[in-house]
């Protein structure tokens, strides 16, 4: 079954973005799936991305799930896995966009992307460059979920919520740092930047 989400929403998504693309529209239906395997509003949902893509942000838009309320976490992986979990109600899922998604269209499109890319395209190059990720999009939009991803129970238990944690001076720069991202070094404590820097030296 082709996207239930509506056309409003699918255009709210496109504005936050700011453009439509294929990567957006796997990040639409995995957002999709999630609503309708964990539910909506009355969910304390946590996703876990493996990816940095342009599909996060049509997580971050539809479910809510956002980097700055740390619900949404990233993990680079580099893979197309996308965890949801509610801790209200402890349902979650993995979905794992499946190689065969695409329906072809991929082994075409890459050379071509690359091309465009290195600013080596022709005129023609670029022209099947964007019909091809044009019809990918519209593969993603219209294919049925199962068809997409498979999906696979949680290994782990949903993350803990953000601890609060102190926040120490940093001896080199003065600058306020979270504790978990300072270290110790030469007896002092650094934030990461002046740690790096010391750390090049010896
Ligand atoms: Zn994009
Ligand atoms: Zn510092």
């Amino acid at each position: 079954m082709p996207c239930i989400l509506s056309k409003d929403e699918i255009e709210k998504t496109i504005a936050f973005h700011g453009h439509s693309c294929p990567g957006l529209a796997i990040g639409i239906r995995v957002a999709e799936l999630a609503l309708k395997v964990v539910g909506g509003k009355e969910t304390d949902l946590v996703c876990v991305v493996e990816t940095d893509m342009c599909g996060v942000d049509a997580i971050q838009f539809l479910t809510g799930c956002t980097y700055g309320k740390g619900n949404l976490i990233h993990k680079d992986y580099g893979k197309m896995a996308f965890s949801f979990y509610d801790r209200k109600s402890g349902k979650g899922f993995r979905a794992l966009l499946r190689p065969g998604a695409d329906g072809g269209i991929g082994s075409e499109l890459r050379p071509v992307m690359r091309k465009v890319a290195d600013a080596t395209a022709t005129d023609d190059e670029r022209l099947r460059c964007s019909a091809l990720r044009e019809q990918l999009e519209k593969r993603y939009m219209n294919a049925d979920l199962e068809e997409l991803f498979e999906v696979t129970e949680l290994k782990h238990p949903a993350p803990r919520p953000a601890r609060v944690l102190e926040s120490l001076r940093c001896e080199a720069c003065g600058e306020m740092t979270m504790e978990s991202r300072t270290r110790r070094f030469g007896g002092r404590t650094l934030c990461l930047p002046c740690f790096e820097k010391v750390e090049q030296k010896v």
